[in-house]
């Protein structure tokens, strides 16, 4: 089965000149999904992982997936004023403008090994704020992967110095 199948492109979303990897075909069929997260596994290997943090909204799908398999805890990153209980921030530049990120101040417990997952990396201003987010917190960041990496923005040197891995490269 090869996951790329079950990506398609989108162009003109969310804007015009964008073409969007829309990763709900992925979903919706249970083979693909199964052998996403067994790929997704496999870039981790054997490093114990304490939790995992996905960031709103399309890392949740995975990460979740990927924390019940690596018998880890998940932990969600969300978009301001979102999360109930006590936040830490972390702003990030975008395109045009800012943003910011958000995680629970009580998630992550000081030296817990952390696996940041994401659908796309794309310039890699979002993984880098979680990142962020982590070390304030003061957990050990051992991996971020991702389902795809759009290779021509190198968001991975934007990461550095953490182990990137990506199923797909574009
Ligand atoms: P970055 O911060 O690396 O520039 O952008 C990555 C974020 O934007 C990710 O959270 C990802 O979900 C979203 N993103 C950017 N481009 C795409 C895309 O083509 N498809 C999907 N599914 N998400 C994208």
């Amino acid at each position: 089965m090869k996951i790329e199948d079950y990506i398609r492109d989108i162009p003109d979303f969310p804007k015009p000149g964008v073409i969007f990897k829309d990763i709900t075909p992925l979903l919706n069929n249970h083979q693909a999904m199964v052998e996403t997260t067994d790929q997704l596994l496999k870039l981790v290997g054997d490093s114990k992982i304490d939790k995992v943090v996905g960031m709103e909204s399309r890392g949740f799908f995975f990460a979740t997936l990927l924390a019940a398999r690596l018998q880890a805890g998940f932990v969600p990153v969300r978009k301001p004023k979102k999360l109930p209980y006590q936040t830490i921030a972390q702003e990030y530049d975008l395109e045009y403008g800012k943003d910011i990120l958000e995680i629970h101040a009580d998630a992550i417990q000081k030296g817990e090994k952390v696996l940041i997952h994401d659908d796309v990396l794309a310039t890699g201003g979002t993984a880098h704020a979680v990142c962020k987010l982590i070390e304030k917190l003061g957990g050990e960041i051992v991996q971020v992967n991702f389902l795809m990496e759009l290779s021509f923005l190198h968001g991975r040197k934007k990461l550095e110095p953490h182990q990137v891995k990506s199923l797909l490269q574009y």
